[in-house]
């Protein structure tokens, strides 16, 4: 085994590459770019080397840069994680033609299944099953839709060099093909810079199967079972497990025979995953599973294979790495209950999963068993808008799928993450939603689920009850200027002042006006019209205790600024204390403009001055945070002026799209 290792990544793949490495006692190097100087990633490093500015085009993604660092730090191999470079064919070359081991496959191995339609191509003559489709080099537009045609819609479009779901369109009919092509293209373009695509048939109620192969130097090579990924949005997983609900034994082999044989037509060595479509309309059937591609690399959702093979695959990767066999054979790899992964993303699920950067104000785990979690930051850190969105992944075992389900559901709502919005308590409703549970589930499940899924941020007596005891303690707490002041720590401290105040509240743009009265016991409060009665501490630990209505329970509270987080069973509320000098906050917020919520850069302008539009018309499209996304019209109204064109770079808050505001509401 080699004695030091480079990890070419950042965020929580390569903090977990760097777990295992030290296991090893390897020293391992972390890079870094501009924006992740004290990222969570250099700080597990035993060194680290700065590759550059925060854009990964500058830093992460510059091959000479990594082999740079690789030198001046004198490690002898690279992990390259997923994502960057970790399917990079140049990179592979890059690192042997400096003598360093790049602990992934063979570059001629990464080629032959870096473009979906030559993979494709090489799995047919192997004699996998591959999806019905196009995957020629002819490009020209009506060609393509006279297969589309041939092959029957609904068809699948997807860019030849795609990743991540990007470049992807599903079209139902033969009128909108024409369009969505051209926006794949663009997308493809952009993202990989190669607009090629190939059509393929989409099959109906699709699940995501994938199964984990292993090959060493010593012409070895095996399956770990399958996951199941079928759990997407937009093309991409949310939600992973292992082994896949309703799996017969007999599939699993030919599934698993079927990905060896992919693997050793290629010359394959170290790890990589052949991911399979497969028709569950009737149950999965041995003969009813297609190749789509197959991933070069480490997988985001490697951890729920590791938990029910109890391996560690990046122990296996470095040793297969090293020249060292296989430390298992196929019988002896196990198949030990259930495990299910998530994917927590600092994302509004309100707003259309809209990505959310910021500091982490609050990010607390419980401790439990049987649960693993992979965080890429821990609390304090900022989540940044260059990277993925990703904060980590949370994995549960269990003996079986329904204990695996209700331990992940438990640990969900009990974790507490305040800063940026995230899709924590999405996840937690999954969790607890039927259909999932009876595992009635395809690729469509969670947009057909999506308005059960998305939780409402409903107001309830406990959450405002939790809010008002916060809002009362930060405020004596900064009255009294002493964080350790009596009033804090005391549980039998009756709230706020002695005399009967309205206080105001907002959440997002909603402004509350709650009546609070003293009690002897605490307050009487009243909401939506019903009286309520409260009193609450603070405990030792930071949190809110709370009892309304007679009712006790307890709240993460997180106080930022001129506002605070109130955290109840895994859904974080906002609110912000309005500033009392500031007479017109009804109306706060509501300019009369689309701003662009984050940095980024306008894709498509599809507004006119003088139109009318209607409440969620799109009206640009930008791209931030590596992912399209189509801004739209908050309310009716009439465009006044556009002031953005494609390609304009923009800042977070620039007003793209001014709307007329009429006379009397001016
Ligand atoms: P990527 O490289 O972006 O991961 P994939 O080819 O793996 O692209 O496809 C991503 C996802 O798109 C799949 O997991 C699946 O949900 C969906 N998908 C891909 N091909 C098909 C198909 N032919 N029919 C139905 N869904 C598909
Ligand atoms: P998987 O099938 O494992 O989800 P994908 O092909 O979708 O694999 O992409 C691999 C992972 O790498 C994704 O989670 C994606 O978000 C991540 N990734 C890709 N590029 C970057 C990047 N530049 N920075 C951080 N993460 C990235
Ligand atoms: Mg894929």
């Amino acid at each position: 085994m080699f004695s030091s290792l480079l990890i070419a990544n950042r965020g929580e793949i390569a903090a977990r590459v760097m777990r295992t490495a030290k296991h090893l006692g390897l020293r391992t190097v972390a890079v870094y770019s501009d924006a992740d100087a004290g990222a969570y990633h250099v700080r597990q490093a035993d060194a680290a080397v700065h590759i550059g500015s925060a854009q990964a085009k500058d830093s992460y993604l510059v091959i000479e840069k990594i082999i740079e660092a690789a030198k001046r730090s004198g490690v002898e191999a690279i992990h390259p994680g997923y994502g960057f470079l970790s399917e990079n064919v140049a990179f592979a070359e890059a690192c042997e033609k400096a003598g360093l081991i790049f602990v992934g496959p063979p570059a001629s191995a990464i080629k032959a299944m870096g473009l979906k339609d030559a993979a494709k191509a090489l799995m047919e003559k192997a004699g996998v099953p591959v999806v019905p489709g196009y995957h020629g080099a002819e490009q020209d537009a009506l060609f393509l839709e006279g297969e589309a045609q041939k092959i029957g819609y609904p068809v699948l479009i997807k860019a030849v060099a795609g990743g991540g779901g990007k470049g992807m369109r599903r079209v139902d009919e033969p009128a909108s093909f024409a369009t969505e092509l051209k926006s794949a293209q663009r997308e493809a373009l952009a993202a990989f810079g190669d607009e090629r695509v190939l059509i393929e048939k989409y099959v109906t109620r699709p699940r995501h199967i994938e199964i984990q192969v292993f090959a060493d130097a010593h012409g070895n090579a095996v399956y770990l079972h399958e996951r199941d990924c079928s759990l997407q949005r937009r093309h991409q997983k949310v939600i992973e497990e292992a082994p896949a609900p309703g799996m017969p034994e007999e599939m699993r082999r030919a599934m698993g025979e079927a990905a060896v044989a992919a693997v050793k037509a290629i010359g394959y060595r170290g790890a990589g995953t052949v991911e399979f479509i497969a028709d569950g309309s009737n149950g999965l059937r041995a003969d009813a599973f297609w190749f789509m591609e197959m991933n070069t690399r480490l997988q985001v959702e490697h951890p729920v294979t590791e938990a029910i093979t109890g391996t560690d695959l990046v122990e296996w990767q470095l040793r297969v790495a090293a020249g060292e066999r296989l430390p298992l054979a196929q019988k002896d790899i196990p198949l030990n209950g259930h495990a299910v992964e998530v994917r927590l993303y600092a994302e509004d699920p309100a707003k259309n999963f809209f990505p959310s950067t910021g500091k982490l104000t609050r990010l607390r785990l419980p401790e439990e068993e049987g649960i693993r979690a992979d965080m890429g930051v821990e609390e304090g850190d900022e989540v940044s808008m260059f990277y993925d969105p990703m904060i980590g992944k949370i994995i549960a075992h269990g003996e079986d799928r329904t204990a695996a389900l209700a331990k992940m559901r438990r640990f969900l709502l009990d974790t507490e993450v305040a800063g940026p919005r995230t899709n924590l308590a999405f996840l937690a409703e999954i969790m607890g939603h039927d259909p999932f549970r009876e595992a009635d589930i395809d690729t469509g499940y969670i947009d057909r689920h999506i308005a059960a899924l998305v939780p409402v941020e409903t107001l309830d007596a406990h959450v405002i009850g939790a809010a008002l005891v916060g809002h009362f303690l930060a405020r004596a707490e900064a009255l009294a200027g002493d964080r350790r002041s009596p009033w804090v720590a005391s549980d039998s401290w009756t709230l706020g002042g002695a005399r009967s105040e309205t206080l105001k509240l907002m959440l997002g743009d909603e402004v509350l006006s709650i009546r609070v009265t003293p009690e002897d016991q605490g307050w009487r409060f009243t909401h939506h019209g019903v009286e309520h009665l409260l009193a609450g501490a603070m405990n030792a630990q930071g949190e809110i205790v709370a009892t309304v209505d007679g009712l006790r329970f307890k709240a993460g509270f997180v106080s930022v600024g001129c506002g605070f987080s109130v955290i109840l069973r895994g859904a974080t509320r906002d609110f912000t204390i309005p500033d009392p000098l500031d007479v017109d906050v009804a109306t706060e917020g509501d300019t009369g403009a689309l701003k662009s919520p984050m940095p980024g850069k306008i894709v498509a302008v599809m507004a006119e001055a003088g139109v009318h539009v209607k409440k969620g018309t799109g009206l640009v499209i930008m791209e931030a945070m590596k992912m399209e996304q189509t801004l739209a019209a908050a309310a009716d109204g009439i465009i006044a002026s556009v002031n953005v064109a494609p390609g304009d770079q923009v800042e977070a808050g620039a007003a793209l799209v001014v709307f007329e505001v009429k006379k009397d509401e001016a």
